[in-house]
């Protein structure tokens, strides 16, 4: 007898429906599966399909949906948009899911200069809403057409933009409303622009990979949007681009807002969805910003004016917003646009630098592969948010391998990124800290580090109901 049959999914049905809404529960293994699958290549087990998903539509439902799981001892799955990269969004065991996306109120409130929101706002629309009124979101992953705030809040992830200009969105986070796994509602931080000094515990949940508490509500500082200034560099080859971005610091140049770059073959394959000529070199997309437009370009011209002594080549401002959108999507849409055209799945990890290191890295990225027998015949695809000193290593696996070699590359390739983010004491700007990188963590910060997570952990979830896998690495 399967899991999914000793319990009685019409209990669960019925119970779930009391307390959201007979609309918003549902048991079919459609919705299940639909519900629990997420970027990695390979499918769910039939032993982790979830017992039901379940749409709630206030703190007060999710509050009495953690009661119910607590008293039937039943693990419950918070997803927003499922998009994590490390699996933290997939099940490992039946349980109840918890889809955020009811709750999706945006308010700004100009007057208090912060805006408030729902965890299941996407971002995309918390930054066209925050447009409007010429703010900017200081978030901006690959994802943000349809990653949720409260899954970009509990990984406090900056995506694309540089961490030495904006931070981390943590940074700019005043206060939230936080359902505890016991049920509990509490109110952290303030509604005022002075951040509170001492145990704040917003500083808890923010980045806590969920498995602390849900984060229902995130008020936000309202960051005004600056003008900007768009400029593109080639390198002759990758090294010089990592000395390029290492000459920049080290010239005190200010830092860019964003800074993205793509190997050769990775921008070929970008330039020709936008019908341009093949790029002379590996590609370096930069963004600065500044009171007025002469300062974002007086900006962009000092970073380049750095890359032309790291060997860069092709250096310009683009003045044309349209000619930089263009540019720019090669970028953007790199990862979706590879898969469609091979029918590949790609896979891919997170190298995080150090500076004084970036262009030895760099190299050792470019031969990643050459260290696991299951990667060696498949070139590294190489992109990422280099001016964080974020390289993404990717590998494009056939569509026929079986799921058994997905996972087995999947977590090799993970394994991989840890050796390399040990070896330079750096640690993943992205994607959280556990799941598949419960082994880094506990490598690189220690057992009792980790046993400090498990710890609070266990004082705020008892019953460890609350994403039961995620600290233990079982995605
Ligand atoms: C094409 C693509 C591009 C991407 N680009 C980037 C990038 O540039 N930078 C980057 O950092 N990441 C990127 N990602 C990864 C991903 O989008 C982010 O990790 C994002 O934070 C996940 O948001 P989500 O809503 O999909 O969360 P989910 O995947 O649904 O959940 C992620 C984790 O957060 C928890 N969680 C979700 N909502 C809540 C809540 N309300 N309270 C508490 N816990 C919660 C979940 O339980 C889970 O553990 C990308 C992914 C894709 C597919």
């Amino acid at each position: 007898m399967t899991i999914r049959e000793e319990i009685h999914l019409n209990t669960i049905q019925r119970e779930l429906g009391l307390i959201v809404g007979s609309k918003y529960v549902s048991t079919s293994i459609f919705e299940c599966i639909k519900s629990s699958i997420d970027p990695m290549p390979y499918e769910i087990k039939k032993s982790q399909i979830p017992l039901s998903v379940v749409l709630p539509g206030s703190k007060e439902e999710v509050s009495e949906i953690f009661r119910y799981a607590n008293k039937n001892t039943i693990p419950v799955f918070i997803r927003g948009s499922g998009t994590q990269l490390n699996g933290a969004s997939r099940p490992h065991t039946p349980g109840i899911v918890i889809l955020t996306r009811r709750m999706n109120r945006i308010e700004v409130l100009e007057d208090s200069c912060y805006f408030e929101c729902e965890c299941g706002a996407r971002c995309g629309d918390v930054t066209k809403t925050l447009e409007k009124s010429g703010y900017f979101l200081p978030l901006y992953p690959g994802s943000r057409v349809i990653a949720s705030m409260g899954g970009l809040i509990s990984n406090n992830t900056s995506g694309h933009l540089t961490d030495p200009r904006t931070g981390k969105p943590g940074d700019y986070v005043l206060g939230l409303e936080v359902v505890l796994p016991t049920g509990e509602i509490i109110e952290t931080g303030t509604t005022g622009l002075r951040k509170p000094a001492g145990t704040d515990l917003t500083k808890l949940f923010v980045g806590s990979d969920g498995l602390l508490g849900f984060i229902y509500k995130i008020r936000m500082r309202l960051v005004p949007a600056l003008p900007k200034a768009y400029g593109i560099s080639y390198f002759p080859n990758l090294t010089s681009l990592a000395k390029g971005v290492q000459q920049m610091y080290l010239d005190k140049c200010s830092p860019p807002l964003f800074m993205e770059f793509m190997s050769l073959d990775v921008a070929k394959l970008g330039f020709e969805i936008k019908h341009m000529p093949p790029p002379p070199g590996p590609v370096l997309l930069m963004v600065t910003d500044g009171e007025s437009k002469e300062e974002a370009r007086k900006k962009a011209n000092s970073i380049l004016s750095s890359f032309k002594k790291a060997g860069g080549i092709n250096l310009e401002l683009v003045e044309n917003e349209e000619e930089w959108n263009k540019l720019w999507e090669t970028r953007e849409v790199i990862g979706s646009y590879i898969m469609q055209k091979t029918g590949g799945k790609l896979i891919n990890s997170e190298i995080s630098a150090n500076l004084k290191s970036l262009p030895k890295i760099m190299g050792e990225c470019e031969t990643l592969n050459l260290k696991s027998p299951l990667l060696k015949n498949f070139p590294p695809l190489m992109f990422g948010h280099i001016g964080a000193l974020t390289i993404h290593v990717s590998f494009l696996l056939p569509p026929d391998l079986s799921d058994e070699k997905y996972r087995e590359t999947t977590d090799i390739l993970f394994k991989l990124e840890s050796e390399m983010n040990s070896k330079y004491k750096t640690c993943g700007g992205e994607w959280g800290q556990f799941s598949k990188r419960k082994d880094f963590f506990i490598q690189r910060y220690g057992q009792k580090s980790y046993d400090i997570v498990k710890s609070i952990k266990s004082a705020l979830d008892p019953n460890n109901i609350l994403n039961p896998g995620i600290l233990e690495g079982l995605r």
